[in-house]
């Protein structure tokens, strides 16, 4: 069965792919696979609404089975930011390294009992016909003085999970597939998928 993985984040991509692995039933694409198909913007207030959003539009514009993720950082001390801006913290072009920047200076002078966060991933799985099942995941930690660690993407060379001592960017990406946002929200999503083969 063909699923599409409705995003171009290289990184995405490769987790959502290891995490669907074990099934082997599906043969996945990304819209890597479809350079001609242009997404929505993303203008929803929620991770949620705006997997929703992506996820009913290229399924119905591609006629396929597709998963679409919205994430993202959330830090209470800043009031809940970057949240659904995250990928344009410091910019509508900002690159990884000057949101993490941007959020590091926010955070200077912030203490350790201040630094909670928590990522939240929401997952849409949609078929040509609409929306089909909605999970959500959260991972909660520690932002971290300063960047740590060299794999990942995003904020993982800032983040400490709760009962760790290594940013995600330290861990690497075996251990962050066991323990992610991105992951807990897919397990919920693979019952429905399962079900479907
Ligand atoms: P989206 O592509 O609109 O969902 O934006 C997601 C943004 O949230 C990314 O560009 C990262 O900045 C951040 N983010 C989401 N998930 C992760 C993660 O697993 N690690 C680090 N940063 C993440």
């Amino acid at each position: 069965m063909d699923l599409v993985i409705a995003t171009q984040n290289g990184h995405k991509i490769r987790e959502i792919r290891t995490l669907l692995r074990p099934s082997g039933q599906f043969d996945i694409y990304s819209l890597l696979d479809f350079p001609d198909y242009v997404p929505p913007p993303e203008t929803g207030e929620t991770f949620e609404a705006n997997a929703r959003l992506k996820a009913e539009h290229a399924a119905k514009a591609l006629g396929k089975w597709t998963l679409a993720d919205d994430s993202g950082l959330v830090v209470s001390a800043l009031g809940g930011e970057p949240g659904v801006y995250s990928a344009r913290y410091a910019g509508e072009n900002a690159t990884d390294k000057e949101n993490r920047k941007k959020l590091l200076k926010e955070m200077e002078g912030l203490d350790s009992d201040r630094r909670f966060a928590y990522f939240e991933c929401c997952i849409v799985l949609a078929s040509p016909q609409g929306i089909r099942k909605v999970a959500t995941g959260h991972c909660e930690g520690l932002i971290t003085e300063q960047e740590r660690g060299g794999n990942g993407f995003g904020y993982d060379p800032l983040f400490i999970k709760h009962d760790y001592n290594q940013t995600f960017a330290e861990l690497g990406e075996l251990v962050k597939n066991q323990i992610s946002h991105r992951a807990k929200a897919l397990e919920k999503i693979m019952i429905t998928l399962e079900g479907l083969l």
